[in-house]
């Protein structure tokens, strides 16, 4: 079927589906089949104008009469917060405790420079309080290891001048 003109890309909406892991972007519930990949604005279809919703808000999100004297209508800023809280939530568990759009976006090499330099250090440390044998320098062979991937890791960090990956 062809896709329509403000739909998003089928790549897209596999990816903000497994960043909720299905659960709705608004009341958090999960949702399984019964969600649907909304538009945050009209007219635009790129991934970060997307948000998965159950039916339910979908509907509530849509639907609110700006004349109503109570209640408060949900603004794309709010909804995009809670949607960003709720991919969060749902992925912070596979690189902690970077955020989502780090762990999910295609490496640069930056995340692997910074994991590096963090892995190597918190190894380098560790060390002091384990027992294995020193081969120079008063340091052990693990330290050592662990001080040329840190080095590489900041090395490579330096030469991009970049602390962030590159946006997906
Ligand atoms: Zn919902």
């Amino acid at each position: 079927m062809a896709r329509r003109k403000n739909d998003f890309r089928e790549e897209d909406k596999i990816k903000v589906l497994l960043w909720c892991a299905r659960h709705c972007c608004l009341c958090g519930k999960n949702a399984g089949v019964g969600i649907e990949v909304a538009h945050l604005e009209r007219n635009r279809s790129d991934i970060e104008n997307a948000i998965p919703l159950c039916f339910d808000c979908h509907g509530a999100i849509g639907h609110y009469n700006v004349q109503h004297p109570r209640g408060r209508k949900y603004s794309s800023c709010e909804l995009r917060s809670r949607r960003d809280q709720v991919y969060e939530q749902h992925t912070r568990h596979l690189v902690s405790p970077t955020n989502y759009r780090v762990t999910q976006a295609a490496p640069d090499g930056t995340l692997l420079a910074w994991y590096l330099v963090l892995s190597g250090s918190a190894r380098f440390l560790v060390e002091f309080v384990r027992i294995n044998p020193v081969v120079v320098m008063g340091l052990t062979q693990a330290q050592l290891v662990s001080l040329v991937l840190a080095a590489i890791g900041g090395w490579t960090l330096l030469a991009r001048r970049s602390w962030r990956p590159a946006a997906a």
